[in-house]
């Protein structure tokens, strides 16, 4: 199982972190030691004075492809949660400038939190998906798949140009404005209408 995730994918928040937006996909990927799920806490990791949140759409892949065209893309996704790509700023900035992978800061455990996941056939809309993300009870992201400057189809399409999907792979398809730091004690949320799909505290 592989995990995927887009980064600069709204022009916002391309434009927050001064990053140009991109002409393809920014393709990365987190291991599978990243992965959170059942709204498990995060546990600040030592290595980092400046923790992010970034709240994201998450595909899931439901069936096997590779070279998939934009127009059959859509047939791939099974189902849809949200999660938080979380990131070590600090060590991502300090590795950005130097132009080096920046595994550490995107990948370390517990970087990829997953919540339940919808199937897309209970979507009403696929793909249009507005959702927000809340730090302790407050609206800190409103995110609209529609504003995604690669879309869904075209993500899908670009990295099965490169990497077999397989069934169960995830895709975190990038962030909307407004990521920030967390500390130790905040709880992030984020859903889809009133419908909570994860809370992740951080301890
Ligand atoms: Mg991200």
């Amino acid at each position: 199982m592989k995990i995927f995730c887009i980064g600069r994918n709204y022009a916002a928040h391309a434009a927050e972190l001064q990053n140009e937006i991109p002409s393809e996909p920014v393709v990365f990927m987190k291991p599978i030691s990243a992965l959170l799920k059942g709204n498990q806490p995060l546990y600040y990791p030592s290595f980092t004075q400046n923790l992010h949140y970034e709240g994201e759409v998450v595909l899931r892949i439901g069936k096997n492809g590779k070279k998939i065209q934009e127009k059959f893309a859509a047939g791939y996704i099974d189902a849809i949660t949200l999660g938080f790509d979380f990131t070590a700023r600090d060590i991502q900035d300090k590795l950005k400038a130097k132009g080096l992978p920046w595994e550490i800061a995107k990948g370390f455990d517990g970087s990829a939190a997953i919540g339940n996941f919808i199937p897309i056939s209970d979507i009403v809309n696929f793909p249009n998906i507005a959702f927000t993300v809340l730090k302790n009870g407050e609206i800190v992201q409103n995110g609209d798949t529609q504003l995604l400057l690669f879309s869904f189809a075209k993500i899908i399409s670009y990295i099965s140009q490169y990497f077999t999907l397989h069934t169960g792979d995830l895709i975190f398809t990038g962030t909307p404005e407004g990521v920030g730091p967390v500390q130790i004690g905040d709880i992030l949320t984020a859903r889809i209408g009133e419908n909570t799909l994860i809370q992740c505290p951080i301890k």
